[in-house]
């Protein structure tokens, strides 16, 4: 266990004061003992894994910090047409994906290079370019705070939905994932519903899981900024899902200020983003557009400006900075579109209050 560590070096945003203990749990019995010393010390933890999806306060933690790190990749089942295997809390994401495209193993090519541990896969229900993790896994393994007890959970328990979960929602805080079991197709399945994978690879025959991974890494290194050269936790804000007098309102709000053709795009919407339940998403990343927030900069926090969703620090901005801008884009879209926008990542080290602002 140590002492006094510096989170900023544990985050991709590269923010965050002080934990006053910290620990990585290579195995369930580490991870067991580290979550009683916090009990015996009346002291809060929280798990974390690679950092990439935390905003983390200046002031840092005033608890333990466990991070993820139990290792294997372990095949416990197959047949002629898919391959059951349990993957421990600290792979690497994108190994684990490596791994699989390199094995031919289908189901979660598209979520190629999103940063992060696979113990936190589950957590937000990753997804990217059509595929959502919860499409594989079958079960969460974990260590329940309340009970005391290891035991898995079956993927339906797991109540997954856009980028939630149990786990970031009605049971936040209670389990602590160990492994993830996931189902993965050894028959070649294509997930092209994407436009920009349709438009590359529809009319293509045979199109191999590499050549889907290297073109999603191709994608992905253009649009989002390299995490090890400028902090940032990927997509800040979350996507708006509105009800379809949601969508009137704002469409309102908008034509007293954006031009016909962006007008018409954002009508699109209502058309190509509607579920069927009749609720239309709206892409965040289109508000904070057209309310001129894209590369908009206070000091080191800024906008990226190749992507309005995303957050960057340019290098010397620290938790509480990043918390202020948001705090201003998400009050300038609420005024010009009549849209709250909440954000994705978790914020760590902020007040009750603080965090409800801006995660609602
Ligand atoms: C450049 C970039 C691009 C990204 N692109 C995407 C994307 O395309 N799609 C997407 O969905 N996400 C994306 N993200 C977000 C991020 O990659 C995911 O949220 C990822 O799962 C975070 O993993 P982590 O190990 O870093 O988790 P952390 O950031 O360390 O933790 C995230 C949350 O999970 C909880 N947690 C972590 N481990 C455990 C555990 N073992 N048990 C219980 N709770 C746990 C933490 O308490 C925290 O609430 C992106 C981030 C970056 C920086």
């Amino acid at each position: 266990m140590l002492k006094d560590v510096t989170l900023s070096e544990y985050t991709s945003f590269m923010v965050g004061g002080n934990a006053d203990h910290f620990i990585v749990v290579k195995n369930e019995k580490q991870l067991v003992s580290a979550i009683r010393f916090a009990d015996y010390e009346d002291l809060p933890f929280l798990i974390i894994g690679e950092g990439c999806n935390l905003v983390v306060s200046n002031a840092g933690f005033r608890g333990v910090i466990i991070k993820n790190g139990i290792e294997f990749i372990d095949v416990v089942n197959e047949d002629n047409d898919k391959v059951v295997v349990q993957v421990g809390n600290g792979i690497n994401w994108d190994d684990f994906v490596a791994w699989a495209v390199e094995n031919e193993y289908w189901g979660i090519e598209n979520l190629s290079l999103i940063p992060g541990s696979v113990g936190a896969c589950p957590v937000q229900n990753i997804g990217a370019f059509g595929q959502e993790v919860s499409d594989v896994i079958t079960q969460v393994k974990v260590f329940d705070t309340v009970s005391n007890d290891i035991m898995w959970l079956d993927a339906k328990d797991c109540e997954f939905g856009y980028r939630s979960s149990i786990f970031n929602k009605k049971e936040q805080g209670r389990y602590v994932i160990l492994a993830v079991e996931f189902s993965l197709s050894k028959l070649a399945k294509p997930c092209f519903t994407y436009r920009d994978l349709a438009n590359e690879f529809a009319y293509k025959k045979d199109v191999s899981i590499a050549e889907i991974r290297e073109f999603i890494i191709d994608i992905r290194n253009q649009r989002l900024p390299d995490v090890k050269k400028i902090g940032n936790a990927g997509s800040f804000f979350k996507n708006v899902i509105v009800s379809e007098s949601g969508f009137k309102n704002a469409r309102s709000k908008l034509s007293e200020f954006v031009s016909g053709e962006q007008l018409a795009k954002f009508d699109s919407f209502r058309v190509d983003l509607k579920d069927d339940k009749g609720m239309i998403k709206i892409p965040t990343a289109f508000l904070i557009e057209v309310c001129g927030l894209k590369g908009y900069r206070k000091g080191d926090a800024a906008v990226f400006d190749k992507h309005a969703l995303v957050l960057v620090n340019y290098g010397g901005a620290r938790g509480n900075d990043i918390y202020k801008l948001a705090i201003e884009i998400q009050e300038k879209v609420f005024e010009m579109c009549g849209v709250r926008i909440y954000v994705e990542p978790m914020l760590v080290g902020f007040s009750e209050g603080e965090v409800s602002i801006l995660k609602g």
